[in-house]
């Protein structure tokens, strides 16, 4: 169980007199202020770094923090640690025995999920456990769009998180906290978005998320959150893993080719879309099947040599056609042959972005991951790209987006912009 000090409780009687002492004198900023009426009680923020002062004061007689200061006089009251999943931490103490206060969580102040643990099982002192609410919306369900002849549906294979200043290169985290604030582990929520291109009566799938066979360790570290994932989402789709015929990676990185296979009835590894030819680009299948230090964590061969072996896969080159209308662009940077897919039809262009606008918060140009081999290769794309984007009305989908799949690039007064389109 990891647990954060996130605030320390203290019962007041007289705010204005604490506020004097640790506003006034300790030079404290005060955050916000806000009624729990469940518990007749006003809470008082005071900021202090990485966890706050809640200054608790009643606001009814019968309110347990009256009842609290009558006893005991004001001064400390509780001591409140951050979790990530509280009901797993509740039933983590219930089997060893703690006793609880509440056996469920209950709401609390700005949204946040809570509950007490008894002091008489935590040397004296009454610990909150806390469960924030989530600081970024999570989209989970897919869209669909048409783009001239082709139907484009989005999809999800849930969510994980990568280290934040990972993901943002020489960005300092001042700047991109405030777009994806980081959990305490410092890593960003980040979605999985495989697309699929229908015409017809064919259907491609681009990329496959991170799939099901991630060991549970790694699982922990990238904070993998595949409750809702792509079997849910081609169920909900109306698609059957029988249905795909073409599987397209942008490049082989786990959370991208993960989902090519899956662990079969033997415990062999084998292709997850039975009827489907698998497709990648010659050079990315080098540099995958031949990983070195700084790539061997991102390149695992069990997503996709059992590919080669089962004979589905299909080796391509440069500017390559999957179908009619949808081609392979090198983008490179982030790995050398890295690719992002360009859909035409009916005079209108979607783009799926991959790792190169990994979430609509990377498209300013140098918002470069630092995850990216070459990254100034990177930024080269991206100056080219931008403009071309934006003039053309690309639809650009963003695979790693955690709040949307698909929008517009816009620029207005010289900045840029994404109009969610889905
Ligand atoms: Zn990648
Ligand atoms: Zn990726």
């Amino acid at each position: 169980m990891r647990a954060v000090l996130d605030h320390v409780g203290i019962a007041v009687s007289d705010l204005p007199a604490s506020l004097a002492f640790f506003k006034d004198v300790l030079g404290l900023h005060v955050e916000s202020s806000e009624e729990i009426a469940s518990q007749r009680v006003r809470a008082t923020f005071v900021n202090t770094g990485q966890s706050t002062l809640e200054m608790l004061e009643a606001t009814a007689p019968d309110s347990p923090i009256a009842k609290f200061v009558e006893k005991r006089g004001a001064g400390m009251h509780h001591v409140a640690l951050r979790v990530d999943d509280i009901e797993a931490a509740l039933a983590h103490l219930r089997s060893r025995g703690i006793r609880l206060i509440d056996e469920k969580p209950r709401p609390g102040a700005e949204g946040a999920l809570v509950a007490f643990i008894h002091p008489s099982a935590a040397q004296g002192v009454l610990v909150e456990l806390k469960q924030p609410a989530p600081k970024v919306e999570l989209f989970t369900k897919g869209g669909r769009h048409t783009l001239g002849d082709f139907e484009l549906i989005t999809l999800s294979d849930g969510f994980m998180g990568l280290d934040g200043g990972a993901m943002f290169g020489v960005v300092p985290r001042t700047l991109w906290e405030k777009r994806l604030p980081p959990d305490d582990s410092n890593r960003i929520p980040l979605g999985m978005r495989p697309l699929i291109v229908k015409r017809g009566t064919t259907t491609v799938l681009i990329d496959a998320g991170c799939g099901d066979k991630m060991d549970p360790k790694l699982a922990q570290i990238y904070k993998l959150d595949r409750r809702y994932h792509l079997d849910h989402s081609l169920a909900d789709a109306g698609v059957s893993v029988e249905d795909i015929d073409i599987v397209v990676a942008s490049h082989l990185h786990f959370d991208h080719a993960g989902g090519f296979t899956k662990i079969g009835k033997d415990g062999a590894i084998v292709p997850r879309f039975p009827k489907a030819k698998y497709i990648a680009h010659r050079a990315e299948w080098e540099d995958a099947t031949h990983p070195h230090e700084r790539n061997r964590a991102s390149y695992l061969q069990e997503n996709f040599v059992p590919l080669k072996d089962a004979g589905v896969l299909t080796l391509v080159d440069d500017a390559a056609e999957i179908i009619p209308g949808v081609r392979y662009r090198r983008s490179g940077g982030h790995t050398p042959n890295h690719q992002v897919l360009m859909i035409e039809s009916g005079g209108r262009t979607a783009v799926f972005t991959a790792d190169m606008y990994p979430t609509s918060v990377h498209i300013a140009d140098p918002w470069v991951m630092g995850f990216d081999l070459y990254p100034v290769d990177t930024l080269a794309f991206k100056r080219a790209f931008a403009p071309e984007a934006i003039q053309r009305e690309y639809l650009l989908f963003f695979e790693h987006d955690p709040s949307m799949a698909a929008g517009y690039l816009r620029e207005k007064d010289g900045k840029r912009f994404v109009e969610r389109v889905i």
